[in-house]
């Protein structure tokens, strides 16, 4: 995976990608990333400048269409083609498992970094191949945005986790969240790990999980259980949660 970010703030998606898991993929040359600075394509007379006033009038500045319309030229022709080209902005298709499982299908990824009052539209009616918000709240840029997704794309690309099967089962991974983890030790400020945990019984482990996201999900995000994959056992579980809906 090829990661190709269009932004003002080049070392802040350097600086911000490059920890932990994802960072030891990057060494790993299984995550490739660059991040190209609009700023770099602004017209000559302007010097660095890539944003003016806004026609009609209001608050702020937009960045200009033709220095982010060359960006995206430049990486285009470098890479070979016109990849997918992703908007980070508060009015796109939020964010999620989903689309993140789509977009880890890209060999290249364009990310499109807006900042001020965000971008002329002509140019994003131009390149843009998908428009993302990471949420119903405005950010100052949309760089964080763009490691949100990022991050959560990564963890779909082979080899990023070290096992495999973290990434299956965790949250949204069938529209449930995933159930209560525990670690050492076994008794924490008189706080005991549920028994179940430590019988050993691979198939009660799984059956306590199971129920746990069940309930979990009902409790903090009951909207979730209209798609999840519930097999009999499941529904019989879930039936008795809400039968018992006082309780949750
Ligand atoms: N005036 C714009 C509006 O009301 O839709 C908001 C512009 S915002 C201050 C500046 C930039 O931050 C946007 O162009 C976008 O790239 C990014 N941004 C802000 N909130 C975001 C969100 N929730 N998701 C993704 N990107 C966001």
């Amino acid at each position: 995976m090829q990661y190709h970010v269009m932004t003002l703030f080049p070392e802040m998606i350097l600086q911000g990608m490059h920890t932990s898991i994802i960072g030891r993929a990057m060494d790993k040359g299984l995550i490739g990333l660059e991040a190209v600075n609009i700023r770099d394509f602004a017209e000559p007379a302007r010097k660095s400048r890539i944003d003016d006033y806004p026609y009609g009038g209001g608050a702020g500045m937009v960045m200009q269409a033709e220095p982010v319309y060359r960006c995206w030229e430049s990486v285009t022709t470098r890479i070979g083609h016109k990849a997918r080209c992703v908007y980070l902005t508060p009015q796109g298709r939020v964010f999620d498992q989903q689309l993140a499982r789509e977009l880890a299908q890209e060999e290249d990824l364009i990310f499109l970094c807006g900042h001020y009052e965000g971008i002329d539209e002509r140019v994003v009616e131009e390149i843009v191949t998908d428009q993302v918000s990471i949420g119903d709240y405005v950010l100052t840029g949309g760089e964080l945005a763009a490691m949100v997704v990022m991050d959560a794309v990564s963890r779909m690309v082979p080899g990023v986790l070290t096992n495999a099967l973290s990434g299956q089962d965790e949250s949204f991974s069938d529209s449930l969240l995933e159930y209560p983890q525990y670690s050492r030790p076994e008794v924490w400020h008189g706080k005991s790990v549920p028994q179940i945990l430590l019988s050993g019984h691979h198939g009660n482990v799984e059956r306590w999980r199971r129920d746990q996201s069940i309930l979990r999900t009902l409790q903090r995000r009951p909207e979730l259980l209209e798609k999840a994959q519930l097999d009999k056992k499941d529904r019989k579980v879930l039936q008795e949660l809400l039968a018992n809906a006082e309780e949750i």
